[in-house]
């Protein structure tokens, strides 16, 4: 009989192309092991939002195979389970985040100690970090050449199967998933979220099915639109590993090749969508103070505002400004907001209020079902200007002109914000011009159900261009 092998389950919470399960499968009978690991990401424990999102998607893959679940430092709890089981192999996914790469190198030690070997295996990306260099061998710090470099790597490689596979029958003790305390303690808090979302490896083929026969031919044109149900809403499945983005791509590509050029354009702008993710990533593991340090130095001597009551306002969107008001709801409801209103949102709480871009990304680490530790930084950074191939930072996004461009008849304010559904499309990116009687036929009442604006964008915008102004190095 087989020595059992233990395969570790990161953010790969799938079974279909999964190279450390098909590996450990072939290995021996498997034993699939999460881990709990609050200790090695210290302040970047897993979020309210991505809590409640593993809680399910444990649950849905649990259905399909028996997991063991344990709380602690993962090394330490691999090491436990090797010496239990007698495994004699330990395989995972790599994962990128800052503190990772220790924690592999202590898994890998861990297997030593216990005469186990380890593997560890691509998946979560398309290509190493390491294997995309420029032409003097460096990490690319500009996207387009980096996507050049991506798309001239060649295509992904061909995906995996779900492996056949015996499960380990030996005694192992595990927790159940309820001692983890990941839902909500506040029942009503995640069911906005339980509405919008089928967290696991089903939901996510369903929703890549369904992004290719309904999205894909109007992502090109209308992917910026938060009005519009086009994007593929894909992030959080990606993000714990429910699909891989190879099978993204493949699926991509085989719908572009099925349609003989009528998606060419749209499944281009798809892909180097998802080699943006790439490239956060690839900042993340050569620049690995991403999250919490800005890109470019001498932001560091910002003069930011420190206000924690314009903070709260943010957060709850109350700000006065429609679109930023309802991204906020939107996010708070249902763990996700549209990317055009994340950058809309973001320049907001940077520019207009002042306030670090580390709290609006602690806000979003959160609050998010996505919050992914590379693609929240570096798209952060990227709207303070502070980040690798950043928008300038003094290119300030006008919040009414980018509601009225980007949602102009009102409709995706007005779902989120219901207090102004009345309002006229003229008005319903700008309630404080109305006048008196058109305000009062929409039933608002500016500082009583909806706030007037936190501060003048005109004025904001001057502050915030004067403050560029004092760091040294600003252009
Ligand atoms: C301030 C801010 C914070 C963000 N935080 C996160 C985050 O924590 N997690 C996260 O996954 N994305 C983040 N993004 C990027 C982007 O908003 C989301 O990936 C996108 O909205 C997800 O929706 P979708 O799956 O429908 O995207 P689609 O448009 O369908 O794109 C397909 C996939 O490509 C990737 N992608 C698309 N746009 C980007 C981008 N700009 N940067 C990186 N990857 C991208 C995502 O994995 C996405 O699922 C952030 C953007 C901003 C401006």
């Amino acid at each position: 009989m087989a020595s059992p092998s233990l395969y570790w389950l990161r953010n790969d919470l799938r079974l279909t192309d999964n190279a450390a399960l098909t590996a450990a499968a072939a290995q021996g009978p498997v034993i699939f092991l999460h881990v709990l690991d609050d200790e090695t990401p210290g302040a970047w424990r897993l979020g309210g939002a991505a809590r409640w999102w593993l809680h399910k998607s444990l649950e849905a893959l649990s259905a399909t195979v028996p997991l063991i679940l344990r709380p602690g430092a993962a090394d330490k709890v691999i090491a436990e389970v090797l010496t239990e089981s007698g495994a004699a192999s330990v395989h995972f996914t790599r994962d990128y985040a800052p503190w990772s790469g220790g924690l592999e190198r202590r898994v890998k030690a861990a297997a030593d100690a216990a005469g186990a070997s380890c593997h560890r295996y691509g998946g979560f990306l398309l290509h190493e970090p390491e294997s995309i260099r420029n032409g003097s061998g460096e990490p690319y710090r500009v996207y387009t050449p980096f996507s050049k470099a991506c798309f001239a790597a060649g295509e992904p490689r061909a995906l995996k199967p779900v492996p056949q596979f015996t499960v380990f029958d030996g005694k192992l003790k595990s927790d159940s998933l309820a001692d983890w305390g990941l839902l909500p303690t506040r029942p009503d808090w995640a069911n906005g979220m339980a509405a919008h979302w089928t967290p696991g490896e089903a939901g996510a083929a369903a929703r890549l099915k369904n992004f290719i026969a309904d999205g894909l031919a109007h992502y090109a044109d209308e992917r910026d639109r938060p009005d519009r149900d086009v994007t593929s809403r894909l992030s959080p499945y990606l993000r714990s590993g429910e699909i891989s983005p190879g099978q993204c791509w493949h699926a991509v590509r085989a719908a572009q090749l099925a349609a003989g050029g009528k998606l060419d354009r749209a499944a281009e702008k798809f892909l180097k969508e998802v080699l943006w993710r790439e490239f956060s990533y690839h900042l993340l593991h050569h620049w690995p103070t991403l999250p919490e340090k800005p890109f470019r130095p001498e932001f560091a001597e910002f003069p930011w505002n420190e206000n924690p009551q314009a903070l709260k306002q943010w957060q709850k969107g109350r700000t006065g400004y429609p679109i930023v008001d309802a991204g906020l709801r939107e996010l708070w409801v249902t763990g996700i907001m549209h990317n055009r209103v994340r950058m809309i949102a973001a320049s907001f709480l940077i520019k207009d209020l002042l306030i670090p871009w580390q709290e609006g990304e602690r806000w979003f680490w959160d609050t998010l079902v996505d919050a992914d530790i590379g693609s929240n930084s570096a798209s952060w950074q990227w709207v303070a200007g502070c980040g690798a191939d950043a928008a300038p930072y003094f290119r300030i996004f006008n919040p009414v002109l980018q509601g009225e461009k980007f949602d102009p008849a009102g409709a995706y304010v007005r779902k989120w914000l219901p207090e102004l559904a009345a309002m006229p499309d003229e008005f319903v990116h700008r309630p404080w011009e109305a006048p008196a009687l058109v305000l009062k036929a929409a039933g608002v009442e500016l500082g009583k159900n909806y706030p007037h604006p936190v501060v003048d964008h005109g004025t904001a915008r001057d502050r915030a261009l004067a403050a560029f102004k004092e760091i040294k190095g600003a252009a």
